[in-house]
């Protein structure tokens, strides 16, 4: 059946119809699939169950005793009516710009005659004169009105230009008289019953024209439950397929590689590594591919247990790669390696897309005749092009920078390896559920020993560069860090090139070099490698070092514009410092006065666990949109809002289960709607093979 195309909806027409594509519209479906971002409650004050009104907006229904247009300037025209409604009057105003050419008015005045009774929605005029009321919009009284725009709570949607609200508004009307009555069911029956569910008929009307408050929030609990269902129903799939595998290899542990390595250590590994080394050494020795999530916080010591695991890989004789999210945090691997690694028969490399001629086309060579153990490098690992003989394992480093697609798209590299995905976000529960729900999750507890927690404080710049001074004058190193890297004309922020001539007069005497990045990858390096050699002093730099870098001597982290940065990110950032035996401390130079400063600053200051940090991150950003998810390409959330429907994810997951244990292929005749739904939201996205 050819789908019906927007553009013969009452109403839209050809122009409109292109408009509405822009908003990924094309067909009636789309349109009741457009969800409002919020509701107005239009209901006249008298026949509201609740009082206060969603959204501030004065609505009256009145018959209109005077009418007239009144010229104040060159340039402006007013429209004043006087509207009553037998018990109050209200003064309401149009105002247009004057033309020589025609009747600015000229409709206006046929529907706003003496007589006619109509509705105006509007904002007051001066708030102490609440009768006097500039009006956005007006309607002839009358069911048509009633229907979509007044005397009743009213859809916002998402506009763009050129599309009104009231046009949405009929839009989806019409969309709802035509689709409305034949929208299909994908929930199963005694799902909808458990739960209480609304049902899709209901939802989809309700969501768009609910006939009160209640109704609007069954709606939208009907519907975020299914996003969410769906999303937990393509990761359990996702996981019974990899289960369903065996890898074609097995592993011993021969220890002709770890047991070296973890001797040359110059640390013992914390009991906590030690449990989570253990788990991931399980999951590589068992049959079936791992599929692992490592979290630990900033500075745990997540790399050397990935390290373990691809050790252990390369004794084996199997291939691994660890991939980094960017250009600067992969070489800062490939130093870490080489110091770890020293003496041992291991052969890794580095791949970043600045890896490029005759030293490129060796390492894909090495590779793809398995002639290296390990390589290292950033998203061009997912490249066509790289190629290995005998895949093992993948290691996906600071997972949150990247997406669902990125990791499936390495995962391909080998159907059968193992996959370890390591992130430093700590996420509250719900939500790793959310991202990572067709993983198994290791947690590192607790720091290496020997740390001292991070001090921080919110200083002014004077203070917190003497400070820098200081720890530099000892021999420490210091972090500065900007917002920006050039001027952007952002009012009020710094920008790391144009401080540098200043930071320089600042730190007459010592070493300072400059990091973000817009640079060259072999400058960034040649940058990195003498800051962590200790032959730069100062490092001044943009959100660049947010994630990976270690360099035990530096003590001192100055975040300028701390106001600027979002509170994951600033955790992300301290955890740069802290990181060997001497005090460190974090200084924070905010402007208090910004949105919702003081309390990321404070929650800085009062803190250092990042658990703590993620939840109040959560909770400060409020609903919405935690975690900037909706950019991640992952989720596709549009009414579950996972701060807040927690419950509601948690019996997702259970129906999810229980669906799935009575019928893994969704064969079932009663699950064929739900199937069919499933497919074409996430069938090609998430490879769900086995269903199709
Ligand atoms: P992250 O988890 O943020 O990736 P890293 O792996 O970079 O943390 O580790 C941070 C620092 O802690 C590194 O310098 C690393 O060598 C060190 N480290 C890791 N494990 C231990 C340990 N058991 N004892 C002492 N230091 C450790
Ligand atoms: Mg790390």
């Amino acid at each position: 059946m050819p789908v019906p195309k927007i553009q013969f909806l009452k109403g839209v027409g050809p122009k409109r119809a292109a408009l509405l594509a822009e908003l990924g519209v094309d067909t009636p479906r789309d349109l009741l699939a457009y969800y409002p971002r919020a509701w107005q409650d239009r209901r006249l004050p008298g026949d509201a169950e609740k009082g206060a009104p969603l959204e501030e907006a004065l609505v009256f229904r009145g018959k209109v005793l005077s009418a007239r247009e009144l010229r104040t300037s060159k340039a402006l025209v007013i429209f004043k009516a006087v509207l009553s409604n037998g018990k109050y009057e209200v003064e309401a105003s149009w105002f247009k710009r004057f033309s020589w050419r025609y009747d600015v008015f000229a409709s206006l005045k046929k529907e706003v005659r003496e007589g006619a009774e109509i509705w105006i929605v509007g904002r007051p005029e001066d708030a102490l004169f609440p009768g006097r009321v500039r009006v956005e919009e007006h309607y002839p009284a009358g069911p048509a009105a009633e229907a979509a725009h007044v005397g009743r709570i009213v859809p916002v949607y998402p506009l763009t230009e050129g599309l009104s609200g009231r046009f949405m508004r009929e839009a989806v009307r019409s969309a709802l008289a035509q689709m409305g009555g034949e929208t299909p069911e994908c929930l199963p029956e005694d799902i909808r019953s458990r739960r209480a569910l609304a049902s899709a008929a209901q939802a989809g009307r309700g969501i768009h024209f609910p006939g009160s408050l209640f109704e609007l929030e069954s709606a939208r609990r009907r519907l975020a439950y299914e996003e969410l269902f769906l999303m937990a129903l393509a990761w359990g799939i996702k996981r019974r397929q990899l289960r369903a595998v065996e890898k074609e290899h097995r592993y011993e542990l021969r220890r002709h590689l770890l047991t070296p390595f973890r001797e040359a250590l110059s640390f013992e590994f914390t009991p906590s590594q030690k449990k989570v080394i253990n788990e991931i050494f399980d999951d590589m020795l068992s049959p079936r591919p791992m599929a692992r999530l490592l979290q630990g916080d900033v500075g745990s010591g997540k790399t050397v247990v990935a390290l373990s695991a691809l050790l252990l890989a390369a004794e084996n004789g199997r291939q691994g790669l660890f991939m980094a999210p960017t250009e600067i945090l992969a070489e800062q691997h490939a130093l870490t390696f080489e110091r770890l690694l020293k003496g041992l028969p291991v052969r890794w490399a580095l791949l970043t897309s600045s890896v490029k001629g005759p030293a490129r086309k060796k390492i894909l060579e090495d590779a793809a005749e398995g002639r290296l153990d390990i390589l290292i490098g950033t998203h061009a690992l997912i490249e066509e092009s790289v190629k290995l003989k005998t895949p093992g394992l993948v290691v996906v480093d600071e997972q949150h920078r990247f997406g669902v697609r990125q990791r499936a798209a390495l995962r391909a590299k080998g159907d059968r390896t193992d996959a370890l995905i390591m992130t430093a976000t700590p996420i509250p529960r719900t939500l790793a559920l959310a991202l990572y729900g067709d993983l198994d999750v290791s947690t590192l507890t607790g720091m290496p020993p020997g740390r001292k927690p991070v001090k921080t404080e919110s200083l002014n710049e004077e203070k917190a560069f003497r400070e820098a001074r200081l720890a530099a004058s000892v021999g420490r190193q210091v972090y500065i860090v900007y917002p920006l890297i050039e001027e952007s004309g952002t009012a009020g922020l710094k920008a790391v090139t144009l401080e540098f001539e200043r930071l320089r007069e600042v730190f007459k005497g010592y070493t300072l070099a400059v990091l973000h990045g817009r640079m060259k990858p072999e400058e960034k390096r040649k940058v990195m490698e003498d800051f962590a050699a200790g032959r730069t002093r100062v490092l001044a730099a943009t959100q660049v070092i947010e994630v990976g870098i270690d360099v035990p001597n530096a003590t001192v982290m100055v975040i300028n514009n701390a106001e600027r940065f979002g509170l994951s990110s600033l955790h992300q950032l301290r955890g740069r410092v802290g990181r060997g035996a001497h005090e460190s401390r974090c200084l924070l130079v905010a402007d208090l006065r910004a949105d919702g400063a003081r309390e990321r600053v404070q929650a800085m200051c009062s803190t250092t666990d990042g658990f703590l940090i993620s939840e109040k991150d959560l909770a400060l950003r409020g609903g919405g949109d935690p975690l900037g998810l909706r950019q991640h390409g992952d989720l596709d959330l549009r009414l579950a809002d996972l701060s807040r429907d927690s419950a509601l994810l948690r019996q997702a997951v259970e129906d999810r289960d229980a669906v799935l244990e009575k019928d893994p292929r969704l064969a079932l005749p009663e699950h064929g709607p739900l199937k069919a739904r499933l497919l074409a939201l996430y069938g090609a996205r998430w490879d769900l093979i086995e269903l199709s």
